[in-house]
């Protein structure tokens, strides 16, 4: 081995991320190691930020600072439209539309039975108890892609019964797509195009 133990440890660390590979973490590792002690500094400093400063919003699970997230805590929001995505990412590429005014239920995930993921490792409990305590209605914006769709079917058959308005984003969205992806344009379009399951 012709690494030091400090960089064999970084190369281990970064290999852990997704989509990075041992050969992709060399490279990063080696970058690290050329890159200005202050500006290695400020990048260990964001990783140990996002723990300690960043959390889920107690309500809807998007990232926050406080116990509850800007969009929950604006009173400009409607609280009784409630979007459902999959990440907290997707909130981002929703409100970058700059269209949507309601509120949002980050589900951590979606149904995928091949990666043993079932509906009870999502916030679904949360999301019903939501939607008991009043809402109008719910727009499943889970990715069109096999998970998404089974997970946006499945909320389907277990929101109906509240007698609330459970729509579903428009296609537009390529089959298989993912939200956080997809340009502003579509998206904007996919969420005004909704229709009811
Ligand atoms: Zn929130």
């Amino acid at each position: 081995m012709f690494y030091t133990e400090s960089l064999e440890k970084l190369v281990k660390e970064l290999g852990k991320f997704p989509g990075i590979g041992p050969r992709s973490a060399q490279k990063l590792a080696f970058h690290i190691m050329k890159t200005p002690k202050e500006e290695a500094r400020e990048l260990a400093q964001a990783i140990i930020d996002i723990k300690e400063k960043t959390r889920y919003c107690s309500i809807c699970n998007n990232l926050s600072e406080g116990e509850r997230c800007a969009i929950c805590v604006d009173p400009s929001r409607d609280k009784n439209i409630i979007c459902v995505v999959e990440e907290p990412n997707d909130i981002n590429a929703i409100e970058k539309t700059g269209t949507y005014k309601g509120t949002y239920h980050v589900l951590m995930g979606a149904i995928s039975p091949l990666d043993g993921i079932c509906p009870d490792d999502l916030k679904i409990e949360e999301l019903i108890e939501r939607i008991s305590a009043g809402a109008k209605e719910v727009i499943l914006a889970t990715n069109p892609d096999t998970e998404g769709e089974a997970t946006a079917m499945y909320l389907g058959k277990i929101i109906k019964p509240l007698e609330i308005k459970v729509t579903r984003i428009a296609r537009g969205i390529p089959v298989g797509g993912n939200i956080e992806y997809t340009d502003q344009a579509t998206l904007a379009k996919a969420m005004e195009k909704r229709g009811e399951l």
